[in-house]
């Protein structure tokens, strides 16, 4: 057996705070928010540099990605139970079954994932952070990312995938 080497980033700076409510055929939470907290597990082999991957750019790439949901009301652009209008006059309007939100369209994250659940919100950012990586030829000796993501203290979800070696 090959040993394994693994990095982890829980940075305080990973973090981003929300607003969302999940929804699905005849359920739907009302607004609120989380702090959530992001993490990043890697494992691999050891790169000529001595590292598994280099912790700065894990770093830098998870804040730009969190970045972009900080202070945002995530609203999940594939949901199979809400009708999203917009942006149109700098808004956009959010239905489900009677109810309406319009929020201004500035505030809005549109994410590509069917529930704003922190599982999806993992296993998106887990997407981003790989295909950010990717392009950046960072990936050589990574075989596995994981992302948690927590709605609050004691209360994560975890997405975990290999990287298989024609995609690295
Ligand atoms: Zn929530």
């Amino acid at each position: 057996m090959t040993a394994k080497f693994s990095v982890h980033v829980a940075k305080e700076n990973l973090k981003f705070s929300a607003a969302h409510f999940i929804a699905y055929a005849g359920f739907r939470e009302p607004l609120h928010g989380h702090n959530y907290q992001v993490g990043v597990y890697v494992e691999g082999g050891l790169a000529n540099t001595g590292y598994v991957i280099d912790f700065g750019l894990i770093k830098k790439l998870t804040k730009e990605i969190v970045d972009r949901l900080d202070e945002h009301t995530i609203i999940p652009a594939d949901s199979d139970c809400l009708t999203i209008d917009g942006p149109a006059d700098g808004r956009i309007s959010v239905r489900y079954e009677n109810e309406e939100f319009v929020f201004p369209a500035s505030d809005v994250c549109l994410v590509p994932i069917v529930h704003s659940s922190a599982e999806e919100l993992a296993r998106y950012i887990w997407n981003q952070l790989t295909n950010a990586l990717k392009a950046r030829d960072a990936l050589t000796d990574v075989t596995v990312i994981e992302i948690s993501v927590a709605e609050g203290p004691g209360q994560s979800a975890i997405y975990r995938s290999e990287i298989p070696p024609q995609e690295r």
